[in-house]
Protein backbone atom coordinates (compact mmCIF):
# COMPACT_ATOMS: atom_id res chain seq x y z
CA UNK A 1 0.00 0.00 0.00
CA UNK A 2 1.16 3.73 -0.38
CA UNK A 3 -0.26 5.94 2.14
CA UNK A 4 0.17 9.42 1.33
CA UNK A 5 -1.00 12.70 4.00
CA UNK A 6 -2.96 15.11 2.39
CA UNK A 7 -4.67 18.26 2.34
CA UNK A 8 -8.03 19.08 0.08
CA UNK A 9 -9.43 22.28 0.52
CA UNK A 10 -9.88 22.65 3.84
CA UNK A 11 -9.53 19.05 5.44
CA UNK A 12 -6.11 16.97 6.23
CA UNK A 13 -6.42 13.69 5.85
CA UNK A 14 -4.19 10.25 5.34
CA UNK A 15 -5.71 8.45 1.85
CA UNK A 16 -4.48 5.19 0.19
CA UNK A 17 -2.89 6.18 -3.55
CA UNK A 18 -4.92 4.31 -6.44
CA UNK A 19 -4.30 3.67 -9.82
CA UNK A 20 -6.95 3.41 -12.67
CA UNK A 21 -5.64 0.08 -14.46
CA UNK A 22 -6.63 1.27 -17.67
CA UNK A 23 -6.29 5.20 -17.80
CA UNK A 24 -3.50 4.78 -15.20
CA UNK A 25 -5.28 8.25 -13.81
CA UNK A 26 -3.89 8.31 -9.61
CA UNK A 27 -6.20 8.88 -6.79
CA UNK A 28 -6.46 9.52 -3.57
CA UNK A 29 -8.86 7.22 -1.46
CA UNK A 30 -9.39 9.05 1.84
CA UNK A 31 -9.27 6.83 4.68
CA UNK A 32 -10.79 7.20 8.42
CA UNK A 33 -8.55 7.64 11.09
CA UNK A 34 -4.72 7.13 11.62
CA UNK A 35 -2.83 4.62 9.82
CA UNK A 36 -0.35 4.40 12.73
CA UNK A 37 -3.43 3.70 14.90
CA UNK A 38 -4.26 0.57 13.57
CA UNK A 39 -6.92 0.10 11.20
CA UNK A 40 -7.25 0.78 7.58
CA UNK A 41 -10.76 1.89 6.53
CA UNK A 42 -11.89 3.54 3.48
CA UNK A 43 -14.58 6.52 3.66
CA UNK A 44 -15.71 5.96 -0.32
CA UNK A 45 -14.60 9.10 -1.31
CA UNK A 46 -11.52 10.23 -3.32
CA UNK A 47 -9.98 12.85 -5.54
CA UNK A 48 -7.57 13.09 -8.07
CA UNK A 49 -4.47 12.90 -7.42
CA UNK A 50 -3.41 16.09 -8.76
CA UNK A 51 -6.02 17.88 -6.79
CA UNK A 52 -5.25 17.30 -4.06
CA UNK A 53 -1.70 18.51 -2.08
CA UNK A 54 0.17 15.89 -0.71
CA UNK A 55 2.04 16.52 3.15
CA UNK A 56 4.93 15.00 4.71
CA UNK A 57 3.38 11.60 4.98
CA UNK A 58 4.64 11.34 8.23
CA UNK A 59 5.03 14.00 11.43
CA UNK A 60 7.86 12.79 13.12
CA UNK A 61 8.46 12.91 17.03
CA UNK A 62 12.22 12.85 15.76
CA UNK A 63 14.05 12.47 12.68
CA UNK A 64 16.94 10.14 13.30
CA UNK A 65 19.71 10.22 10.59
CA UNK A 66 22.29 7.75 9.65
CA UNK A 67 25.85 9.37 8.12
CA UNK A 68 28.58 7.92 6.31
CA UNK A 69 26.40 4.67 5.16
CA UNK A 70 28.12 4.68 1.60
CA UNK A 71 31.91 4.07 1.27
CA UNK A 72 31.96 5.87 -1.84
CA UNK A 73 30.11 8.97 0.40
CA UNK A 74 32.75 8.42 2.98
CA UNK A 75 35.45 9.01 0.37
CA UNK A 76 34.00 11.85 -1.48
CA UNK A 77 33.26 13.78 1.80
CA UNK A 78 36.45 13.16 3.96
CA UNK A 79 37.46 16.27 4.83
CA UNK A 80 34.45 17.32 6.04
CA UNK A 81 33.35 14.07 8.43
CA UNK A 82 36.52 12.16 8.68
CA UNK A 83 36.71 8.67 8.82
CA UNK A 84 34.42 6.16 8.87
CA UNK A 85 33.40 4.18 11.98
CA UNK A 86 32.82 1.11 13.43
CA UNK A 87 29.48 2.12 14.80
CA UNK A 88 26.52 3.68 12.54
CA UNK A 89 27.43 7.61 12.53
CA UNK A 90 24.25 8.63 14.52
CA UNK A 91 22.71 12.57 14.53
CA UNK A 92 19.20 13.95 14.62
CA UNK A 93 17.24 16.26 12.73
CA UNK A 94 14.62 17.90 14.66
CA UNK A 95 10.95 17.50 13.47
CA UNK A 96 10.50 21.23 12.69
CA UNK A 97 13.36 20.82 9.12
CA UNK A 98 10.73 18.34 8.05
CA UNK A 99 8.63 19.22 4.94
CA UNK A 100 6.68 17.82 2.39
CA UNK A 101 6.48 16.84 -1.37
CA UNK A 102 6.84 20.16 -3.44
CA UNK A 103 7.33 22.44 -0.51
CA UNK A 104 10.20 24.42 -0.74
CA UNK A 105 13.52 24.22 0.93
CA UNK A 106 14.83 27.49 2.20
CA UNK A 107 18.19 28.24 1.70
CA UNK A 108 19.48 30.12 4.82
CA UNK A 109 21.26 33.17 4.33
CA UNK A 110 24.12 32.17 6.83
CA UNK A 111 25.00 29.49 4.66
CA UNK A 112 27.21 29.64 1.01
CA UNK A 113 27.09 26.18 0.22
CA UNK A 114 23.65 23.53 0.55
CA UNK A 115 23.80 20.12 -0.71
CA UNK A 116 21.47 17.58 -1.97
CA UNK A 117 21.30 14.10 -0.24
CA UNK A 118 18.72 11.73 -1.57
CA UNK A 119 18.29 8.70 1.17
CA UNK A 120 15.69 6.05 1.68
CA UNK A 121 14.01 6.53 4.38
CA UNK A 122 12.41 4.17 6.84
CA UNK A 123 9.09 4.83 8.89
CA UNK A 124 8.80 3.29 12.24
CA UNK A 125 5.05 1.84 12.84
CA UNK A 126 5.45 1.27 16.64
CA UNK A 127 7.04 1.92 19.89
CA UNK A 128 10.28 0.17 20.55
CA UNK A 129 13.75 -0.11 21.87
CA UNK A 130 16.38 -2.21 22.19
CA UNK A 131 15.13 -4.14 18.84
CA UNK A 132 17.32 -7.32 17.88
CA UNK A 133 18.10 -7.60 14.56
CA UNK A 134 15.19 -10.59 13.85
CA UNK A 135 12.50 -8.06 15.08
CA UNK A 136 13.49 -5.31 13.37
CA UNK A 137 11.02 -6.10 10.55
CA UNK A 138 8.09 -5.87 13.57
CA UNK A 139 8.85 -1.86 14.08
CA UNK A 140 9.04 -0.92 10.38
CA UNK A 141 5.55 0.35 8.78
CA UNK A 142 6.82 1.19 5.93
CA UNK A 143 9.35 3.43 3.59
CA UNK A 144 9.53 7.14 1.86
CA UNK A 145 11.93 9.09 0.31
CA UNK A 146 14.04 11.75 2.20
CA UNK A 147 15.96 15.01 1.78
CA UNK A 148 18.64 15.76 4.22
CA UNK A 149 19.40 18.73 3.08
CA UNK A 150 22.71 20.07 4.59
CA UNK A 151 24.60 23.50 4.95
CA UNK A 152 28.24 21.58 4.63
CA UNK A 153 29.90 25.05 5.22
CA UNK A 154 28.66 24.54 8.75
CA UNK A 155 28.92 21.31 8.93
CA UNK A 156 32.44 21.96 9.06
CA UNK A 157 32.80 24.89 10.33
CA UNK A 158 30.69 23.69 14.14
CA UNK A 159 32.09 20.49 14.06
CA UNK A 160 28.57 19.28 15.38
CA UNK A 161 26.12 18.61 12.84
CA UNK A 162 23.01 20.45 14.89
CA UNK A 163 22.45 23.45 12.91
CA UNK A 164 23.94 22.35 9.52
CA UNK A 165 21.29 19.61 9.58
CA UNK A 166 18.52 21.35 11.36
CA UNK A 167 17.27 24.70 9.33
CA UNK A 168 13.16 24.32 8.93
CA UNK A 169 12.77 22.66 5.73
CA UNK A 170 15.91 20.84 5.26
CA UNK A 171 13.74 17.69 5.36
CA UNK A 172 11.75 17.28 2.69
CA UNK A 173 9.64 13.44 3.01
CA UNK A 174 7.45 12.00 0.79
CA UNK A 175 5.45 11.55 -1.75
CA UNK A 176 3.99 8.63 0.69
CA UNK A 177 4.61 5.85 2.59
CA UNK A 178 5.19 2.67 0.98
CA UNK A 179 4.55 -0.25 3.03
CA UNK A 180 4.66 -3.12 0.86
CA UNK A 181 8.43 -3.84 0.98
CA UNK A 182 10.04 -6.25 2.91
CA UNK A 183 13.61 -5.63 4.56
CA UNK A 184 15.20 -7.77 1.65
CA UNK A 185 13.33 -5.40 -0.88
CA UNK A 186 14.43 -2.54 0.77
CA UNK A 187 17.91 -3.36 1.04
CA UNK A 188 18.49 -3.45 -2.41
CA UNK A 189 16.75 -0.56 -4.14
CA UNK A 190 18.02 2.56 -6.91
CA UNK A 191 17.91 5.41 -4.95
CA UNK A 192 18.99 8.74 -7.44
CA UNK A 193 18.90 12.17 -7.20
CA UNK A 194 18.61 14.91 -10.11
CA UNK A 195 19.09 18.27 -9.69
CA UNK A 196 16.99 20.35 -12.78
CA UNK A 197 16.62 16.52 -14.46
CA UNK A 198 20.32 16.04 -14.68
CA UNK A 199 21.21 13.06 -12.39
CA UNK A 200 23.89 13.70 -9.65
CA UNK A 201 23.06 10.54 -7.14
CA UNK A 202 23.12 6.86 -8.36
CA UNK A 203 23.35 4.35 -6.17
CA UNK A 204 21.92 1.20 -4.42
CA UNK A 205 20.67 0.30 -0.55
CA UNK A 206 22.37 -2.70 -1.57
CA UNK A 207 26.10 -0.75 -0.38
CA UNK A 208 24.47 -0.38 2.71
CA UNK A 209 27.61 -0.33 5.24
CA UNK A 210 24.94 -0.85 8.32
CA UNK A 211 21.94 -2.69 6.70
CA UNK A 212 18.35 -1.67 7.91
CA UNK A 213 18.56 -4.21 10.54
CA UNK A 214 21.60 -2.86 11.99
CA UNK A 215 20.89 0.87 11.81
CA UNK A 216 17.08 -0.02 14.06
CA UNK A 217 18.71 -2.33 16.40
CA UNK A 218 21.93 0.53 17.01
CA UNK A 219 19.42 3.43 17.26
CA UNK A 220 16.99 1.68 19.48
CA UNK A 221 19.84 0.40 22.08
CA UNK A 222 20.08 3.51 23.51
CA UNK A 223 16.75 5.45 21.90
CA UNK A 224 13.44 4.74 22.17
CA UNK A 225 11.31 5.44 18.68
CA UNK A 226 8.03 6.05 17.80
CA UNK A 227 5.22 5.62 15.72
CA UNK A 228 5.99 7.92 12.91
CA UNK A 229 9.52 8.39 13.95
CA UNK A 230 11.86 8.36 10.60
CA UNK A 231 15.32 6.98 10.00
CA UNK A 232 17.29 8.36 7.52
CA UNK A 233 19.59 5.79 6.32
CA UNK A 234 22.30 7.54 4.62
CA UNK A 235 23.01 9.13 1.33
CA UNK A 236 25.50 7.58 -1.59
CA UNK A 237 28.36 9.37 -3.57
CA UNK A 238 27.17 12.69 -5.74
CA UNK A 239 26.50 14.84 -3.11
CA UNK A 240 26.94 18.89 -4.00
CA UNK A 241 25.08 22.29 -3.81
CA UNK A 242 22.01 23.22 -5.02
CA UNK A 243 21.51 27.29 -6.30
CA UNK A 244 17.95 29.09 -4.83
CA UNK A 245 15.69 28.21 -8.33
CA UNK A 246 17.37 25.24 -8.21
CA UNK A 247 14.96 21.51 -8.47
CA UNK A 248 15.88 18.64 -6.68
CA UNK A 249 13.98 15.52 -7.08
CA UNK A 250 15.19 11.82 -4.96
CA UNK A 251 13.60 8.61 -6.83
CA UNK A 252 13.67 5.70 -4.67
CA UNK A 253 12.98 2.66 -7.04
CA UNK A 254 9.53 1.18 -5.76
CA UNK A 255 8.97 3.98 -3.53
CA UNK A 256 8.34 6.83 -5.46
CA UNK A 257 9.43 10.57 -6.29
CA UNK A 258 10.05 13.97 -4.05
CA UNK A 259 10.72 17.00 -5.53
CA UNK A 260 11.22 20.44 -4.04
CA UNK A 261 12.77 23.66 -5.17
CA UNK A 262 15.20 25.66 -3.48
CA UNK A 263 14.11 29.34 -2.11
CA UNK A 264 15.86 32.23 -0.79
CA UNK A 265 14.91 32.54 3.00
CA UNK A 266 12.67 36.52 2.23
MG1 LIG B 1 22.62 12.16 5.08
Amino acid sequence: MRIARFSSGEDVGFGLIEAEQDSGQEYVARMSGHPLLGNIQLTGERAKLEDVRLLSPVLPSKVVCIGKNYADHIAEIADVTGEPTDDPAVFLKPSTAVTGPGDPVFYPPISERVDFEGELAIVIGRVCREVPRERVKDVVFGYTCANDVTARDLQQTDKQWTRAKGFDSFCPLGPWVETGLSLEEAGDLRVTTTVDGEVRQDGRTSSFIHDIPAMISYITSFMSLLPGDVVLTGTPAGVGPVEVGQQMTIAVEKVGELSNRVVARE
